[in-house]
């Protein structure tokens, strides 16, 4: 497989969040459970029935998503059939008086799962398997609302089906399973085909892959991110986890509540572990909270967690990860075309994914830095407890970082989620001196983009016998810094960790004078000058 291939697919893996409601005709409809029965065991063509129930306060009609390539058969509340508009996968029905209380709506359809997004596949249908992630609209839903669900999958003999949830009836003879969430979500996937399982086991709850090529290690490393998520961000809330391999041009991955789908090139790729990672935080960020209002609170969180999973297997290959984001992001920078993280939305491309993913993930790294190590471990904690089951919007996530960290961060998520500054430090001034015993550093470090920027920025000082380092706060201007050490200076660098996303790195580094040097060279001078005058 060539690395061009990987890349892309790196630069593009698809991933999900929350369906933005389109209309507020659902406004006073609760989505309950949904009965998902969906028969693709005739090749190529779904067939399906789809119950869901819902509350409802004097609703005149509500509105559902169905991907465009399903025709809605029959649609009928209760005994009674309804008529509806379609624009696209926007289905909206008209009731034929106001409906209170609990109902039935009952969606039959039929057609094609055949849908693909910036050329990737989220959903698929063909001879050795299917998928469909909830994106995909395969099944008709109430865009926004959490319902739990039965799904019900008939395939072609000998198919396993892999969704949401907990398995309640598995019958591979006759290409039949059901699976039950009984957690209200924002939506379900699913997977079929042929399949070997490797299980493992996270405390009591079963963690699977079921794959089709060789991966010996999935099993193990969805463990132990499983694992690692729930010591970091809290509990899991599922009673399983499950990745399926699919072909089908998913190119990619794609994770929500207990469930990842990923791609075979992911698979054998060397991103595998970072991919993985970052779609099992999905059931985190994005199963036990969805965003409110940007993608940033599931795409960049999951995208730093798969960072932060790195980190803790080995510090040098989240430094590289980081490295990369960076890249890719000024990448896009340089050409103009980025946005401002909360300004993203819509298509999944290269500019999506370089700013929500990419730069998304370096604004947490940098939320580290500005409140510290243990706040910030808090502060997802908290996050995770306090909208678990829920929605939450980057106000929420902002005001919760505020509390927990008792600094004011409006500066912060301004300068970060809201613009497209990047800054770039350097050095303005470094003075050294020397007293006979001890050198004194002095140093001005500047900030070159045109805003007024603000940043803690850490000043390393490195001499021959070791190195100090001090953070300074860099605000609409230069601020000054001083080391002092009796061994001799060697260089001063800006940001050596590389916590801040800057829009260049090779201004960061003053190689110091050594005074000594300093004074000889005036010595020479001065005897030369001696030499060649004289009157003197
Ligand atoms: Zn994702």
């Amino acid at each position: 497989m060539s690395s061009g291939r990987i890349q892309i697919a790196a630069l593009l893996f698809i991933l999900l969040s929350v369906a933005v409601p389109i209309s507020s005709a659902g406004a006073n409809i609760d989505a309950v459970r949904y009965i998902i029965d969906l028969d693709i065991s005739q090749n190529n063509t779904a067939v399906g029935r789809v119950e869901i129930i819902f509350n409802a306060t004097d609703a005149k009609g509500l509105t559902f998503l169905l991907d465009n390539n399903l025709s809605v058969q029959t649609l009928r509340l209760g005994r009674e059939s309804l008529i509806f508009q379609r624009f696209g996968d926007t289905v909206d029905v008209e009731f034929k008086r106001p409906v209170h209380g609990t109902n039935n709506l009952v969606v039959e359809y039929t057609g094609f799962l055949d849908e693909s997004v910036d050329s990737h596949s989220w959903a698929n249908l063909d001879s050795d398997g299917g998928f469909a992630v909830y994106e995909a609209n395969w099944y008709p839903n109430i865009p926004g609302d959490r319902a739990t669900a039965e799904i019900h999958i008939k395939t072609q003999p000998g198919w396993t089906t892999i969704s949401n949830g907990v398995l309640i009836e598995s019958n591979p003879e006759k290409g039949r399973f059901s699976w039950f969430v009984d957690t209200p979500e924002i939506g379900f996937s699913f997977a079929s085909g042929r399949y070997r399982e490797q299980q493992d086991y996270e405390k009591h709850i079963p963690v699977s892959c079921y794959l089709q090529s060789v991966q010996p290690n999935c099993a193990e490393t969805l463990r132990k991110s499983v694992s690692f998520f729930s010591r970091r961000f809290g509990d899991y809330s599922y009673p399983k986890m499950a990745l399926v391999e699919v072909g089908g041009g998913l190119k990619g991955g794609h994770g929500d509540n207990s469930l990842v789908i990923m791609s075979s090139d992911i698979l054998s790729s060397p991103k595998f572990t970072e991919f993985l990672a970052h779609e099992a935080a999905h059931s985190w960020f994005g199963g036990m909270i969805t965003a409110n209002d940007s993608k940033w609170l599931t795409e960049g969180f999951a995208t730093y967690a798969g960072v932060m999973y790195l980190e803790n297997l080995d510090s040098s290959l989240a430094r590289d990860a980081l490295g990369t984001k960076r890249k890719e992001y000024l990448k896009v920078k340089s050409t103009g075309r980025d946005k401002a993280i909360l300004s993203a939305k819509g298509e999944y491309d290269d500019v999506f994914h370089a700013t929500v993913y990419s730069k998304g993930a370096l604004v947490l790294h940098m939320l580290r830095s500005v409140v510290g190590e243990e706040t910030f471990s808090q502060i997802l904690r908290d996050y995770v407890e306090g909208y678990r089951g829920g929605s939450a919007s980057v106000a929420d996530f902002q005001a919760l970082s505020e509390n927990v960290s008792g600094m004011e961060l409006e500066w912060f998520f301004d300068q970060w989620l809201r613009s497209t500054v990047v800054p770039d430090y350097y050095f303005e001034t470094a003075e050294t001196e020397f007293d006979g015993s001890v050198y004194t550093v002095q140093a001005v470090v500047g900030e070159s983009s045109t805003a007024d920027f603000k940043m803690p920025v850490d000043i390393i000082f490195v001499t021959d016998k070791g190195n100090t380092s001090k953070r300074v706060w860099i605000d609409s201007g230069a601020a000054e810094v001083e080391f002092q050490s009796t061994s001799r200076p060697v260089y001063l660098e800006i940001d050596r960790e590389g916590w801040i996303l800057e829009s260049r790195r090779s201004n960061n580094r003053r190689v110091l004078r050594y005074p000594l040097s300093f004074f000889g060279l005036r010595l020479l001078i001065s005897n030369l000058a001696r030499s060649l005058q004289p009157g003197f």
